[in-house]
């Protein structure tokens, strides 16, 4: 068992995706994706439909990623008509900065993937005109999910990045886990943050006595 006060060490790319895919989520969202390639695969060639479909979780996904995590799961328990609202997603979420070493709290909690993969399903029948395209927007939108597990489980680990985008996406996570957690939200693509203000230099910014007890803020 490794300690959870430094990151899960990681020799290699292989290894870090055993560890991952062993986690609920990656698993529940792997398997989903496989069936959609699977089924997608065996009912023939693109179509435009299914082109727009793609385009448009491109430019949505980054867009969501930073919303959720800057809206939802840094949203605090309050009493709303009498009636405490904190959902499990945002319980999960402080215990992850509170600490950023263990790794089942890297991911999404795994009754909230269950629930959520046939709600993804009838959302992607309703909106397109296809069985063909809603396959193709559930391996899309499915995919940037686990693209999305899979980047901040090994931002959470002691993985080296080899690429300098890599690089950028570690360096700012750490920053929102270690500096301060009011900034630097985006994930897959760092200039989302640019784009809605949470983007200062570092060195600006005090460091945040609650980075580590999102409640204490
Ligand atoms: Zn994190
Ligand atoms: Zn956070």
């Amino acid at each position: 068992m490794v300690a959870s006060h430094r990151p899960h060490p990681v020799h290699s790319l292989r290894e870090a995706a055993a560890l991952f895919f062993r986690h609920a989520s990656p698993a529940l969202l792997g398997l989903q994706f496989l069936a959609a390639v699977v089924l997608r695969t065996l009912a023939g060639p693109l179509t435009w439909a299914e082109v727009v479909v793609v385009v448009f979780v491109a430019i949505y996904w980054p867009v969501q990623e930073y919303a959720l995590h800057r809206h939802m799961l840094h949203f605090r328990p309050r009493r709303w008509l009498g009636v405490e609202v904190d959902p499990l997603a945002c319980r999960y979420h402080r215990h992850h900065h509170r600490h950023p070493w263990e790794l089942r709290y890297t991911f999404l909690p795994p009754r909230l993937i269950a629930m959520l993969i046939p709600i993804h399903a009838l959302v992607w029948w309703k909106a397109t005109p296809t069985w063909e395209a809603a396959l193709t927007g559930i391996i899309a939108f499915g995919g940037a999910t686990l693209s999305y597990e899979w980047i901040h489980f090994l931002t959470h680990t002691a993985y080296r990045p080899r690429t300098s985008w890599m690089r950028t996406v570690v360096r700012r996570h750490r920053w929102h886990h270690f500096k301060n957690e009011r900034y630097w939200f985006a994930f897959v693509v760092p200039m989302v943050d640019a784009l809605f203000l949470t983007d200062p230099a570092p060195g600006d910014v005090a460091t945040s006595p609650s980075c580590r007890d999102l409640e204490a803020d």
